[in-house]
């Protein structure tokens, strides 16, 4: 294992990780993305506070200006990211010579993965805008690394979609159920395509049983009715993220 280039692309996650927490927060409210950080609390604008982890480590967890607490999930998902692309680089660069390509696409993935887990988490909702772009991304994954195979990805795609679209209908018709959204569908689309067979099966598999376990769990300690909102999305990003860091080929 090369450790410099896992540090460095430790440190390339834990930035693009700060990139992230500004698309999470700023996407689902409409505002320009391009712009200076400013508390989400007081509104104050940050210069080095915005710094991924070393900010919010430095304020111990709160705002300077206003004292308020910083939302928790901004140094998870920075840590995630920084966790996500070190674990990518350590376990592929080293063991073909063009791993970097490889490296760079599931990098890419595990972004398009960890905003989607949290956007589904915190907001309900899926966002197209990075659905599409990143199954277009898998589909053509093919011309930037051999590993990414076409018909893999088609089929994924196809038998992801699928398996979902039934999934959704039956929760539809039988249970009334809007557990599922078509969100979901797709979603469980472009992890069979990032994927292929049998990759996808298991992530997607592994993402239901998470969200199972954890309504059940809830349920069991009466903190969530049977009627409330399981962000199923979130889970199945969550089991296709462990899938592509450890295990995917
Ligand atoms: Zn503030």
């Amino acid at each position: 294992m090369n450790l410099l280039a896992v540090a460095l692309a430790a440190l390339v996650g834990l930035f693009l990780g700060g990139l992230i927490n500004l698309l999470l927060y700023r996407l689902p409210r409409q505002r320009p993305l391009f712009r200076r950080p400013h508390c989400t609390r007081c509104g104050h604008p940050l210069g080095w506070e915005a710094l991924p982890l070393v900010g919010y480590l430095l304020q111990r967890g709160e705002c300077r200006h206003c004292h308020r607490p910083i939302p928790r999930f901004f140094p998870l998902v920075e840590l995630l990211t920084t966790a996500a692309f070190a674990l990518l680089t350590a376990r592929l660069s080293v063991r073909d010579g063009g791993g970097l390509f490889l490296v760079g696409l599931y990098a890419f993935f595990a972004l398009s993965l960890i905003l989607t887990l949290f956007l589904d988490w915190q907001y309900h909702d899926i966002y197209y805008i990075i659905l599409i772009p990143t199954t277009a991304v898998a589909l053509l994954g093919h011309w930037l690394h051999p590993r990414l195979n076409e018909q893999q990805s088609l089929l994924g795609l196809a038998v992801g979609v699928a398996f979902f679209a039934l999934l959704f209908f039956f929760g539809q018709i039988i249970f009334r159920d809007q557990a599922l959204g078509l969100g979901d569908v797709w979603l469980a689309g472009m992890i069979g395509a990032m994927l292929g067979l049998p990759g996808a099966a298991l992530a997607l598999a592994g993402g239901m049983l998470l969200a199972g376990l954890s309504a059940g769990l809830l349920l069991l300690l009466r903190r969530k009715s049977t009627g409330s909102y399981i962000p199923y999305g979130s889970y199945l990003c969550m089991a296709t993220l462990t899938y592509l860091c450890l295990w995917a080929p």
